[in-house]
C-alpha cells in the first residue's frame, strides 16, 4: 500500500493547522516532521523528485521561533508544503521534468516561491511534473511517471493527471498540506479533478512568473493545489502581488481572499456554457454537473444557458500558440548555459546532441510544431490565425460576462485513466484540456472543486470561471460548491 494512512496531523486543512499552531497544540517542526514521515512512506508515488528535508526542518523551527516571540506571518506560517519542479528554488536542484536541466541549481528563487518563504511556509521539497509542464498525465518526466493515490476497481495504477501531477499527488496523499502548481491549459485544474483536491488557476498576471521555468509565456500562470477550499484562498493570497520583475504581472493589490468565501452565493447568476456538452462524455460527468447546477440553485443562484460559439476552436489554437511559445522558450537549452552538455565537433553539433539527448519526445513533438508554424510561409497561416482565433474566444467570455457572474463546467472530460494509456496518441492525450483550456486562452481565473466520485469510485471536479480578477467571486461560489458537494472521500478508502 503506498498511501500513508494519515495521522492527526497530516489529515488537517492548511486552516485547521494554522489554528493549531496558533492555539500551541502542536508546533511547526512536529507538523513538518509528520508530513516528512508521510512522504517517507509514499516513496512509491513518485510525487517528488527532490525532498528537501532538512530544510524544511530548519524552516520549520524559524517558524516556531517567530511564533514563540509573536512574530509568525499568518495563516502560511508554518505550513508544510509540497513545490512544483519548475519553480526555481535557490541552491535546490530544479529539473522541470527534463533530463537537459541535469544538476542545475538555481542561483536564485522564484517570486512566487520567495512569496510563500515570506508568508513563513515550510517547503517539503520539490514535485515531479511532465517535462517542461508539457502533458497531462505526469507520463513525460524524464524522472518516471507519478503514480496516483487513487486506484480504480481493477486496481490499477492511475495516472494523476498533469502536468503538477506530483504536486496533486502529494496533497491527496496528505504528504503536503498545499502544493504550488502552474497551469497553462490546464495543468493545476485536471489533475486537482483526477485527485480529488482543489486546484485553482488565477488571472493571468495575478502571480509572478519570474523565476518558473518558462513554456508557454502568454499562458502560464502559478497557482495552489489544496484540499478545501478556503485553503486555496490563503494559499493564494500568500503566492500572489505585483512584481516589477514580470512586466506581465498586474499592478493591483491582493485581496483577502478568504475574507467573504461564507458570504453565500445568492442572487448570482450561473452561466452554462452550451458547447461544452461533448459527445460520448460519460453519463456520470453530465450528471455531476446538473447536479452542480441543482446545488448553486439551492443556495439561491440563478443558472442561465450560454453560447460561447468559437470554443471548439481553443484546443486546436492552444495547439500552435503554446508549441510555438513553447519552442522560443526552449532555445535557451543549448549545452552552454544550462544542465546538460554534450561534446560535438562543432557548435552545431554540440547543439544537436546535447538538445537530442536532453529532450523527451513529447518535448521535440511540440519544439518540432512551435518552429512549423513560426516559420516564413507557415506563419500567416497557423500562428497569426490561432492569434486571431484566441482574440474571438477572449470576446465570447467578455460578452457572456455581461450578463452572468461565473461560468459552471466539468473539469475534465474523464476521470483518471491507467498509466500507459493514450500514449500512443497524443491527440487523445490533448483532448484533456478541452473544458481547461479556453479560460487559459482567455487568461481568465478558473477553479476545479472535488464534487463526486464515477462508478469506479474515482473524484470527479466541477470547474468555475470567473471574470479577469474577480478570483473573490471564484472563491465564494466554489466554497457553496464544495459545501454542498461535502467530498468527504479519500484515497485508499476506494475497493
Ligand atoms: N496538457 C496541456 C499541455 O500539454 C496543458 C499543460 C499545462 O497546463 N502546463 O500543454
Amino acid at each position: 500500500m503506498s498511501t500513508p494512512a494519515p495521522t492527526e496531523l497530516t489529515d488537517l486543512t492548511i486552516t485547521a493547522a494554522a489554528d493549531g499552531m496558533a492555539k500551541g497544540d502542536f508546533s511547526s517542526e512536529e507538523l513538518t516532521q509528520a508530513h516528512l514521515g508521510a512522504m517517507e512512506i509514499a516513496a512509491g508515488l513518485n510525487a517528488f523528485i527532490t525532498p528537501t528535508p532538512d530544510l524544511a526542518l530548519e524552516r520549520a523551527k524559524e517558524s516556531d521561533a517567530r511564533r514563540a516571540t509573536g512574530d509568525a506571518q499568518g495563516p502560511m506560517d508554518g505550513i508544510p508544503i509540497a513545490v512544483k519542479d519548475l519553480f526555481c528554488t535557490d541552491g535546490v536542484l530544479t529539473t522541470a521534468g527534463s533530463h537537459i536541466l541535469d544538476g542545475f541549481k538555481p542561483p536564485y528563487e522564484s517570486t512566487v516561491t520567495t512569496n510563500l518563504r515570506d508568508a513563513g511556509a515550510v517547503m517539503l521539497g520539490k514535485t515531479n511534473l511532465d517535462e517542461f509542464a508539457m502533458g497531462s498525465a505526469n507520463v513525460t518526466s524524464y524522472y518516471g511517471p507519478v503514480k496516483n493515490p487513487w486506484k480504480g476497481n481493477d486496481g490499477k495504477d492511475l495516472v494523476p493527471g498533469g502536468s503538477s501531477g506530483g504536486s496533486a499527488a502529494a496533497v491527496a496523499a496528505r504528504i503536503a498540506l498545499g502544493a504550488t502548481g502552474t497551469d497553462t491549459g490546464g495543468s493545476i485544474r485536471q489533475p486537482a479533478s483526477f485527485s480529488g483536491i482543489v486546484g485553482l488557476k488565477p488571472t493571468y498576471g495575478r502571480c509572478s512568473r519570474w523565476g518558473i521555468v518558462a513554456f508557454a509565456s502568454s499562458l502560464d500562470q502559478a497557482g495552489p493545489l489544496t484540499r478545501s477550499v478556503a485553503d486555496a484562498a490563503h494559499m493564494l493570497g500568500a503566492m500572489a502581488g505585483h512584481d516589477p520583475k514580470d512586466s506581465t504581472s498586474a499592478p493591483i493589490p491582493v485581496p483577502d481572499f478568504a475574507a467573504g468565501l461564507d458570504a453565500g452565493v445568492k442572487g448570482l447568476k450561473v452561466g452554462i456554457p452550451k458547447e461544452y456538452t461533448l459527445d460520448g462524455m460519460p453519463p456520470e460527468i453530465e450528471a455531476l454537473w446538473t447536479q452542480g447546477m441543482d446545488w448553486l440553485k439551492d443556495q439561491g443562484c440563478e443558472c442561465v444557458e450560454v453560447s460561447l460559439p468559437h470554443t471548439k476552436y481553443a484546443l486546436p489554437a492552444y495547439y500552435i500558440v503554446a508549441p510555438a511559445e513553447a519552442s522560443s522558450n526552449l532555445a535557451r537549452y543549448d549545452g552552454v548555459r544550462y544542465g546538460l552538455s554534450l561534446d560535438g565537433d562543432s557548435l552545431d553539433e554540440m547543439y544537436e546532441a546535447t538538445r537530442g539527448e536532453g529532450f523527451g519526445d513529447e518535448v521535440r513533438r511540440r519544439v518540432l510544431i512551435g518552429t512549423y508554424v513560426l516559420s516564413a510561409g507557415y506563419y500567416d497561416a497557423y500562428y497569426i490565425k490561432a492569434q486571431r482565433v484566441r482574440t474571438l474566444i477572449a470576446d465570447d467570455f467578455r460578452k457572456v460576462f455581461e450578463d452572468v457572474d461565473v461560468l459552471l463546467t466539468p473539469t475534465a472530460p474523464s476521470a483518471a485513466f491507467a498509466i500507459g494509456e493514450k500514449m500512443d496518441d497524443p491527440v487523445a492525450m490533448y483532448l484533456n484540456d478541452v473544458f481547461t483550456v479556453p479560460a487559459s486562452m482567455a487568461g481568465l481565473p478558473a477553479i476545479s472543486v472535488p464534487a463526486g466520485l464515477d462508478a469506479n469510485g474515482l473524484p470527479l471536479g466541477l470547474h468555475l470561471i470567473a471574470k479577469p480578477f474577480d478570483e473573490e467571486t471564484l472563491l465564494r461560489v466554489a466554497q457553496s460548491l464544495e459545501d454542498a458537494a461535502g467530498f468527504t472521500a479519500r484515497p485508499g478508502a476506494t475497493p
